[in-house]
């Protein structure tokens, strides 16, 4: 059995850090065979070796039989030890991000508007979890002089966890939501579940940012000393809905900030997150706006997609009670002569599920969106409350519908849980 430390005098000698999957380029990595519920990685060991990693970690003595392969006991302790260990190694600053919604766009605005002073490092797209943290600690660049570090909750003591790896000195935690509550055991163990983060920062004495639009947030902060709030005093902005041309505006002191790939009266709180975060590190306020002006989200967050007379906002990626909600009165706030709504299950909500899904068939019939499609069978409850919805089992039963009846000059909120797989209607939405 090798220890930590020996791991870390063998990851220092790894020039590009550390890998998990022998499908992708591993040379010069640390590769870790981990063990999943469907698979075990350590038979790969010898054949990541011959793909050129420097080194392979293994946990069954049986695949330890070369010189560059090390036994543990616990393949995945051993990487989260190993991300521990080279994380006191640092001297910048950390910034670690929760919340319900929200966290991986904010990780990236702000990102964005720290890069105009910093060489900033931050968590690849949405790897925020057990694994996802420790590797996204050690794969950090060694001229990074400021990390950000995405994480992921869908039950209680998962952020002690990854607090405990990636120590952040810095803390934000989005908005407090109504989304994984089957895992929470309901919204009070979210709310516990999300304060992991404040309790590391109090028993730290870290900085946290607190956003002052989110009640539960807000009390939190009296347990604080010296929190930062935001929006700051001063600042100011509106939605302003062009039909065919969406977008955010906010004005910071004289600046103004115009987004012109991103939508949603919600993104206002991720804007200030990341100009709070960018005015208490000293970054030129200017720079800062003007790369939150060019930021386009990825990965059907809230995608604007032209079609030949639709507009679609793509959300497919993900959707909970508290995101649903934002983007339907989004959708209602938004000029368009016609609209539409095509919405698939929300997962993960334990007992609450099938309330939660008539309140969203609820909200459509008082608020007048009349074009409606639900997909999933967990949406398909809410025709008891909207009744003049169409509900299709699957998404590929929605697009042969479609193909026959196709929904033109319209503005359309696609957005369902990622398993539904609303994103494969973009085609069939942009040819009208
Ligand atoms: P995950 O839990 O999957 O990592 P996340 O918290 O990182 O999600 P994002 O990927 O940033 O969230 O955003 C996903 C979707 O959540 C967006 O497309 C949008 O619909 C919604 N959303 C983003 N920001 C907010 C917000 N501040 N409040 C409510 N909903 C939001
Ligand atoms: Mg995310």
């Amino acid at each position: 059995m090798v220890t930590t430390q020996k791991l870390y005098e063998l990851f220092l000698n790894c020039p590009n850090g550390v890998g998990t999957d022998t499908r992708k380029d591993l040379s010069g990595q640390m590769f870790f065979a981990l063990k999943g519920p469907n698979f075990n990685a350590n038979k790969l060991a010898l054949e990541a070796i011959k793909k050129g990693a420097s080194f392979a970690v293994v946990d069954d003595e049986k695949y330890a039989d070369n010189d560059k392969i090390f036994l543990v006991e616990d393949g995945l302790l051993a990487l989260q030890d190993l991300a521990r260990y080279h994380r006191k190694t640092w001297d910048f600053p950390v910034l670690g991000i929760t919340g319900s919604n929200g966290k991986t766009t904010s990780k990236e605005l702000i990102r964005e508007a720290l890069s105009a002073k910093f060489n900033v490092w931050a968590t690849q797209g949405n790897l925020n979890n057990h694994i996802g943290v420790p590797l996204t600690i050690l794969n950090c660049p060694k001229e990074t002089d400021f990390a950000i570090i995405e994480m992921g909750a869908n039950k209680i003591g998962d952020i002690s966890e990854l607090t405990s790896i990636a120590l952040p000195d810095y803390g934000l935690i989005t908005n407090i939501g109504k989304a994984h509550t089957e895992g929470f055991g309901g919204f009070e163990g979210v709310i516990r579940g999300k304060s992991e983060l404040y309790q590391h920062l109090i028993e730290t004495n870290g900085v946290v940012f607190i956003n002052s639009t989110d009640e539960i947030l807000s009390n939190m902060a009296k347990r604080f000393v010296n929190p930062i709030m935001y929006p700051a005093k001063g600042d100011y902005f509106e939605c302003n809905f062009i039909e065919a041309n969406p977008f955010v505006e906010y004005q910071p002191e004289n600046m103004e900030i115009q987004t012109s790939k991103m939508l949603g009266s919600y993104n206002f709180i991720n804007i200030s997150a990341a100009l709070c975060i960018a005015r208490y590190f000293k970054v030129e306020l200017s720079e800062a706006c003007t790369k939150i002006n060019n930021y386009e989200p990825k990965n059907n967050r809230s995608q604007i997609i032209k079609g030949k007379t639709n507009t679609v906002i793509m959300d497919a990626y993900n959707a909970n009670p508290s995101s649903m909600a934002a983007a339907l009165e989004n959708l209602k706030a938004m000029p368009a002569k016609s609209k539409a709504a095509i919405l698939g299950d929300m997962n993960e909500l334990g007992e609450t599920s099938q309330n939660e899904h008539l309140k969203i068939g609820e909200w459509l019939n008082n608020n007048g969106i009349q074009n409606v499609f639900f997909v999933g069978e967990k949406m398909s409850e809410a025709k008891a409350t909207m009744q003049s919805a169409g509900s299709y089992k699957t998404v590929d039963d929605l697009i042969q519908y479609l193909q026959d009846n196709p929904i033109s000059n319209s503005l359309i909120l696609v957005k369902a849980s990622r398993s539904i797989g609303l994103e494969k209607l973009e085609v069939t939405l942009k040819s009208n």
